[in-house]
């Protein structure tokens, strides 16, 4: 066995994977989608209105509470941008979807999968939060039951 696990390939350390470069490639990107489609922008040019909320949504980005384990900034469930500024994210981010999936559909599909994956663990989450109520009605209904004996 030994000889042969020579050929085995070795099994990498257990790293963080840092999500933000390629968050923040992918929030451009779907930034310059919508303002070229809906601000009439061309080029590398976004409006100064996207241009501002890129920029704010590119430095909260730095000081996610998360950091580098972060979940995706359109499924985080406490935003950093302020209600307006992140009501508009959305929308942009939102509307570009389809788009995005026309001109880039390999990170789009990498991105719905990410927010899948965020969904599952928020799923997980709840389904153990409703396992734990339920076994305490549950325990709390069986303590009636035996009450009920008693006095009987
Ligand atoms: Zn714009």
């Amino acid at each position: 066995m030994a000889f042969f696990s020579k050929f085995l390939p070795k099994r990498k350390p257990a790293e963080f994977k840092n999500n933000i470069p390629k968050e923040k490639k992918n929030i451009k990107q779907t930034f310059m989608v919508y303002c070229h489609n809906n601000h009439d922008t061309s080029g590398d040019k976004l409006c100064p209105k996207c241009t501002a909320l890129l920029a704010t949504v590119m430095t909260k980005m730095n000081r996610c509470p998360y950091g580098i384990t972060k979940p995706i900034c359109d499924r985080c469930d406490r935003p950093c941008f302020g209600a307006e500024q992140t009501q508009e994210f959305m929308r942009i981010m939102n509307s570009s979807q389809t788009r995005m999936l026309l001109s880039h559909p390999i990170m789009t599909i990498k991105h719905k999968l990410a927010s899948m994956g965020v969904d599952y663990a928020k799923y997980q989450q709840q389904k153990k939060i409703d396992d734990k109520v339920k076994a305490k009605e549950k325990a709390s209904k069986e303590r009636a039951k035996e009450r009920k004996k008693k006095n009987k």
